[in-house]
């Protein structure tokens, strides 16, 4: 097979297409407007450290994110628990963990369920009997899509209190907004996916590393060794169809000729670029999807105040914190970091307001934070970290096809069936690459039956 391809966009998606598309003989540029591959998941140092834009972690049931890893090389540079097990700390130090235990699923969680101090007995009752309902939901159902998580679990008997304490846990850091704004498809997706069909599908893993060791700098090597040439610092300005199966890409003042393009950008930079009529639904639908934030916040302190690699934290705005020590050049120090999702209010606030209510937040939660001096705190801040996974989501993301065979779509935001993960991303590249992949063939195919 030959073929020229251009991929737009050097994140999870474009590597995952660049490397399979390369395997499969074709000729292949990748174009990344930003100097360096990896696209939403990296670094940059500061102060001299070395900082991730914001806390990643995957799940073992993200088996295609962890095969490119291997692919990579860099799978040995994270961590991944044995057994899921999160510890959730609420103020004054309570503390309980949503652990798995050995028997099959759902019964993997019963024991972690039944044992949970963050609700009542009769909560927990209620939580478990909602569990084994959401089982039952269809994620593909149109239907379920245009209900929110939030509407579901309170007619599944769920209080205020039971869905911050247990159910956002979840929902918000996968789906990037909270229960009660997130589509009920992708939450039931969720939930089956990650915690209710397999036993060990929820154990997380994370980065022991900063993420450009973990993704753009390896990938950057693995693409060259596959023959991928890769510009960086070069923007994809447009993609023009020039009849008969070809393409135009303007990018970084040039044009270059293609058989076939794969566009991995985020939703919204997708939308202003390909050409009109190239999906169903327009510019508008892909703009349509909109965004979530993301916000971390990166607290170094003076000695450590938390045992755990990570904590969740309920009846606290800390959502998840991370210890980031390892690596970082902070002495007896330690390095936490605080992940918000769906934080549209900490995208406004201003530094010092995020102190005055983290740093309290985090010694109500960790008593030892109250004797610790805080060295450095800044905060880093995606706007558009995710789609957003409202109602409606499913109607909104295109499949890797578009109107024009041999241009098409990849991204965590197209129809993967994910969330905006790392795993979507990747599997959006390998489906990009299958239809590509098509396109090129469907040339040579016609000219040998002329032949
Ligand atoms: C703070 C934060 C925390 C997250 N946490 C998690 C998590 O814990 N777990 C998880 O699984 N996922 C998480 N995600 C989501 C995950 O990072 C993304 O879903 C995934 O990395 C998206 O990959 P992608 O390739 O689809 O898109 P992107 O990574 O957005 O890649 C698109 C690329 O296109 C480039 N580009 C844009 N415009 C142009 C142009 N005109 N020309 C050329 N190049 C262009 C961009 O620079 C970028 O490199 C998080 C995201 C953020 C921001």
């Amino acid at each position: 097979m030959s073929g020229r391809v251009a991929i737009a966009g050097g994140g999870l998606a474009g590597i995952a297409a660049a490397l399979d598309l390369a395997d499969a003989g074709a000729q292949v540029t990748l174009l990344e407007v930003r100097p360096r591959l990896g696209g939403a998941a990296y670094s940059f140092e500061r102060d001299g450290m070395t900082i991730d834009n914001g806390q990643h972690v995957f799940l073992r049931c993200c088996t295609q994110y962890r095969a490119l890893l291997e692919r990579l090389g860099s799978a040995g540079l994270t961590e991944l628990q044995p057994r899921l097990s999160i510890p959730v700390v609420a103020p004054g130090g309570v503390e309980g963990r949503l652990e798995r235990s050995d028997l099959p699923a759902p019964l993997h969680l019963a024991g972690a369920l039944a044992r949970y101090p963050h609700l009542t007995p009769a909560e927990r009752l209620s939580a478990t009997r909602c569990a084994l309902a959401l089982r039952r939901v269809d994620p593909d159902d149109p239907g379920a899509d245009r209900l929110t998580f939030g509407e579901w679990l309170g007619a599944h008997g769920q209080s205020e209190r039971a869905v911050e304490a247990l159910w956002d846990l979840i929902a918000l850091p996968t789906l990037n907004v909270p229960a009660a704004e997130a589509s009920l498809a992708l939450a039931a997706f969720v939930f089956q996916t990650g915690l209710l069909r397999e036993r060990d599908a929820a154990d997380i893993g994370w980065a022991a590393v900063p993420l450009q060791r973990i993704h753009g700098d390896p990938a950057e090597r693995a693409l060259a060794r596959a023959g991928v040439e890769v510009r960086t610092r070069c923007r994809v300005e447009a993609v023009r169809s020039e009849g008969a199966g070809g393409f135009a890409v303007e990018a970084g003042g040039e044009r270059l000729a293609a058989d076939a393009v794969v566009v991995a950008l985020p939703n919204e930079r997708a939308a202003a670029l390909l050409p009109e009529g190239a999906v169903d639904g327009g510019a508008e639908r892909l703009r349509a999807l909109g965004s979530s934030p993301i916000v971390n916040i990166h607290v170094v302190y003076d000695r450590r105040v938390m045992e755990h690699s990570f904590a969740a934290g309920v009846r606290s705005p800390v959502q998840f914190v991370f210890d980031r020590t390892r690596g970082a050049d902070v002495g007896d120090g330690q390095y936490l970091v605080v992940s918000l999702s769906g934080a549209e209010a900490e995208m406004e606030e201003a530094p010092e307001r995020l102190r005055e209510r983290y740093l309290p937040a985090l010694a109500e939660l960790f008593p030892r934070a109250r004797e610790a001096r805080v060295e450095r705190l800044f905060a880093t801040r995606e706007h558009a970290a995710t789609f957003r996974a409202a109602p409606g989501q499913a109607a909104l993301r295109p499949g890797p096809r578009t109107r024009l065979p041999g241009l098409v779509l990849a991204g965590a935001w197209t129809a993967t069936g994910w969330p905006a993960t790392m795993e979507g991303a990747v599997r959006s590249g390998h489906a990009a690459a299958r239809v590509a992949l098509e396109a090129l063939e469907r040339p040579r195919a016609a000219a040998e039956v002329v032949a």
